[in-house]
Formats: C-alpha cells, structure tokens, sequence
C-alpha cells in the first residue's frame, strides 16, 4: 500500500513537471506563432491579416525548412543578414510573380563585375560592418526585378517584392510593366554572386525577396520571428506550398 502512494506522488509530481509553465522566452516566442514579421505591438503582420494570400516564384520548388535559406541567417560573406528566401530552383527555371503589380525595376542590362572587383566591393562590407544598400542592390542582386504590389496583398502594409540573380529576365518585363499573378517575370540563374563573377554555371537559385512598408519604415519577411517558428509561419503566405 505504501508502495503505491509512493508511485502515486512520483507519478503526480512527474505529470505536474510536464504542465508546468514554460520559460518566459518560450511563451514570448508561442506567442508570434502565425506572424509574418512582428516589430512590436503595434507594427505586426499576422497571417489573418492577409487579403490575398500569393503563390510560389518558383512553382515545384517550395519554401525550404533549412533555415540558412530563410530570412534571418547570417550572410558573413557580405557582413550582413539575409532578407530572403533562396528557392533552389535549377539554372534556367521560370519565375514567375506571386501576385499582380507593377514592375518597378528590372536591370537587364546589368554585367557582373570580374571577380577581383567582386571581391573588393565586400572587402567594403567588412570595413563598414554592413551591407551598404547601393553595393546590395547594384552588384549583389545581380540582373534583378522588383515588383510593387501596393496594398493588394494585405490592407495593413504597401507590399513589394524581389526576384534576384536571374540569368535572363525577358524584354517586355521593364519598369512600368504590369504584370498578373503568375506571369514568368524571368529565369533562375547566379547573377550577383561569386559563381557569377566567376563566369561559371554554378550556385544557381532565385533569391526573393517580400518587404512591407509603413510610414514608419520597411519590415521584411520573417522579421523578429524565432527560427523555431520561422518555416511554419513563412507558409502561411503561401496559397499553393509545395514541399
Ligand atoms: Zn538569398
């Protein structure tokens, strides 16, 4: 008998360890769960928030778990962070826009630079501690588009989005196009980065990205979201995820 009620207090307080409240980190971080990007409590884009969910860049190939591939991760190569979603799309593959807008960019004019001047341009980075947004978005992005998508996408935030590294983006895309969720905006290639400079085939993927503006500023994709809750929260703004 009082072996039992031995098991009985081990067993109760075992159950109770298992229910007891969480850490203050843990709590903070279920409660962004469903957030696209939270700032504080008054600069948030939750998921319900969404008037239009839009659709992949890069069709078969879906938001990736691994989270060096996600906004967030550190890009020490640059000495900055990465803003985006990097599809591991093939060279060459159709990319097309998530959602209707107006193309506000597209520089396919643009050359990659030897890699020696490459290679200057981040030493630049280091020394500043930062990406410098002109070294970004002239060099780095390489042949690149930007669409506007105003407030389509959700009533709260001005939407835009970044299509980077293309191999090919085609003429009829330039700025003022209008385009429809769906249209091929351009093909996947390694523009803007070292293989690019190098003059190889590799390394190829679509670097996109998703911004949010206010009056205040620019919020992006991911923003202040844990990594635990990163993948799933991305999804949600997704209508077609395809693993
Ligand atoms: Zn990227």
């Amino acid at each position: 008998m009082m072996k039992n009620k031995n098991l009985i207090i081990i067993l109760s307080l075992t159950l109770s360890s298992c229910a007891a409240p969480t850490s203050s980190l843990e709590t903070s971080q279920t409660s962004r769960e469903g957030y696209i990007f939270y700032i504080d409590q008054d600069t948030y884009l939750h998921f319900s928030e969404l008037d239009n969910k839009i659709i992949l860049p890069t069709d078969e190939y879906g938001v990736p778990e691994y989270t060096n591939l996600l906004p967030n991760a550190l890009r020490e190569y640059r000495n900055g962070i990465h803003e985006g979603i990097d599809f591991s799309s093939p060279l060459n593959y159709p990319i097309k826009a998530v959602y209707g807008g107006i193309v506000i960019r597209s520089n396919n004019q643009h050359e990659d630079v030897d890699i020696n001047t490459y290679n200057e341009l981040l030493l630049t980075t280091e020394k500043l501690k930062k990406t410098p947004e002109d070294i970004y978005n002239f060099i780095l992005l390489g042949k690149s588009i930007v669409i506007d998508h105003g407030y389509g996408i959700t009533k709260k935030f001005r939407t835009v989005t970044v299509y980077a590294h293309l191999s090919s983006i085609p003429d009829e895309v330039k700025p003022g196009t209008r385009v429809a969720q769906g249209d091929i905006i351009g093909f996947s290639g390694n523009t803007g980065t070292s293989s690019g400079a190098l003059r190889n085939e590799r390394g190829a993927h679509l670097h996109w990205e998703i911004h949010f503006d206010d009056s205040k500023g620019r919020y992006f994709l991911g923003q202040n979201i844990p990594e635990e809750l990163l993948y799933s929260n991305i999804i949600q703004l997704f209508e077609n995820q395809v693993k």
